[in-house]
């Protein structure tokens, strides 16, 4: 006997050695996602709920590879997804390069484990080997469709005697390995989110569990992993419902007791309809690029089936890791409402420091080829901008005008606020501006008002149109504030070059 990690092997497989009660003293959650290439804000969500369930219960979280399905292999996949996860804030306490006593963590490098694990279901008779070929299966498939019950007959390689089997197998025939369904009984569990779950026996296949290429199956791999990393909540969507009383059968052939399940609701369209590439993004590389914060994203998600339980909808990662629990995880799909994450990110945008707006704007500069802005100056733009915008870009994009004279003019306020009368009392209001020794904007708007007054009418007749030579658009911070930071000169050489190309 051997004992790694409060870890006991015996026979070549593990078994928790640690008192059941004190094994379960320590929660023990993971995020197992298969590297398909990019992050699903789904499982986003997923390693979020983990990632806090652990948290708030000072337990350990797992990442876990699941990349048993070579023909799903996609090269960089696991970097960018920990390099995603990363982003998020939602960093593992083990996996893959970070050892914690129960790695590897990447299920290809464990393939010993489960080739050993399906000998133990064979020798004790809850497993079979099947030589099924494809077009045996496409047939019972068809028969199925046909007759409308289940369709078994892969069963009938239980009735081969033992050394047919062995010769086929020494033949090198393509053989898969199947678990055995007991018939007629009820699995029933009760899951942390839905309650009592009840599956019968009879609706389940005889799970593969290891492929003829030698690789287990997701059910296979999930299970001896979950067993022996020690996991003690098993926290995913809803779609993997149906595969757990395969799982807690496998746990029971296995003697094993198996952890806790919490299935998560499943994520609509706001149509309800499951939520799809085709409805908007689902990625959350795509979130990220297009400049919406983590937190805005993690807040986000963390409310698609989690709620506090009064109205509060704004919450840093730390909050939620002292108040997330599952019992306060909802049954029933939630929406995924893109105006909502909008409004998100403008909430967390306004909560930013200025010093931090500026490093995340800086990026988007360079972008538009804009450079020498010195952060004084920006910090200005920021500070004018922060209730205008909703992502870093647009400090950019909305705000152009901070950095470029205006090449055109917007048609609507020209037709709204540039009359015929317009262009002599704006040469007015210049030349008052002209004038001013300091420009600071309370200089500018004394010069504005009084200018307005002499000329019998109110100040917004003057600041409209001023504000579309100084912009060329309608709408935008206030405007003595902006004057002030855009300086005497460029608001004078701005308002000259409006007044000759409005006319
Ligand atoms: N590899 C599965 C996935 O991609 C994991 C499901 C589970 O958590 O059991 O989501």
């Amino acid at each position: 006997m051997e004992f790694v990690s409060g870890f006991r092997y015996i026979c070549g497989f593990t078994i928790l050695s640690l008192p059941r009660d004190h094994a379960l003293s320590t929660v023990r959650v993971r995020f197992a996602p298969s590297p398909t290439g990019y992050l699903h804000v789904g499982g986003l969500r997923t390693a979020l709920y983990n990632y806090l369930f652990a948290r708030r219960n000072k337990g350990v979280f797992v990442l876990r590879i699941e990349d048993t399905d070579r023909s799903r292999y996609v090269e960089g996949a696991v970097e960018n997804l920990i390099r995603t996860l990363r982003w998020a804030g939602l960093e593992f306490d083990e996996g893959p390069g970070k050892e914690g006593g129960a790695g590897p963590y990447i299920q290809s490098e464990r393939i010993a484990t489960y080739r050993t694990h399906v000998e133990m279901l064979l020798a004790s008779g809850k497993a079979y080997y099947a030589f099924d070929t494809p077009e045996d299966l496409e047939g019972m498939r068809k028969k199925q469709e046909k007759l409308q019950v289940a369709v078994r007959d892969y069963r009938r390689a239980m009735d081969m005697p033992a050394e047919e089997v062995q010769r086929k197998l020494a033949a090198g025939t393509p053989a898969v390995v199947r678990m055995k369904m007991p018939s007629g009984e009820t699995i029933a569990f009760e899951d942390i989110v839905r309650g009592v779950v009840e599956f019968s026996s009879d609706g389940l296949d005889d799970q593969v569990l290891l492929k003829s290429d030698g690789y287990p199956t997701y059910h296979l791999a999930n299970v001896v992993d979950d067993h022996q990393m020690g996991i003690t909540h098993v926290i995913r969507g809803e779609e993997w419902l149906p595969s757990t009383p395969k799982h807690l059968l496998l746990y029971r052939y296995f003697g094993w007791e198996p952890p806790r399940f919490a299935h998560l609701p499943l994520l609509l369209n706001p149509d309800r309809s499951k939520l799809s590439k085709r409805q908007g993004d689902v990625a959350v590389e795509e979130y990220r690029n297009k400049g919406f914060f983590p937190e805005a994203l993690v807040n986000f998600v963390a409310l698609l089936g989690w709620n506090p339980g009064d109205e509060r909808e704004i919450f840093t990662l730390e909050e939620l890791e002292k108040e997330f629990t599952l019992d306060r995880v909802g049954k029933s799909g939630a929406v995924f409402n893109a105006d909502k994450l909008n409004w998100m990110n403008t909430e967390h945008l306004r909560h930013k420091p200025d010093a931090e707006l500026l490093e995340l704007t800086r990026p988007f500069l360079a972008g538009s080829g804009i450079t020498d802005v010195p952060d004084s100056y920006m910090l200005d733009v920021i500070r004018l901008l922060k209730e205008r915008v909703e992502r870093p870009g647009e400090f950019v994009t909305t705000g152009i005008y901070f950095f470029r004279d205006p090449e055109s003019y917007d048609e609507q306020a020209k037709k709204k606020h540039w009359k015929p009368e317009t262009a002599s009392r704006v040469r007015q209001v210049l030349s008052a501006i002209g004038d001013l020794a300091s420009f600071s904007p309370g200089d500018i708007e004394s010069a504005v008002r009084t200018t307005a007054t002499a000329l019998g009418i109110g100040a917004g007749t003057l600041i409209h149109p001023l504000r579309l030579t100084v912009t060329g658009v309608a709408l935008g911070p206030g405007l003595f504030e902006l004057m002030a930071v855009l300086g005497k000169e460029t608001s004078l050489r701005r308002i000259e070059k409006g007044l000759s190309a409005l006319g």
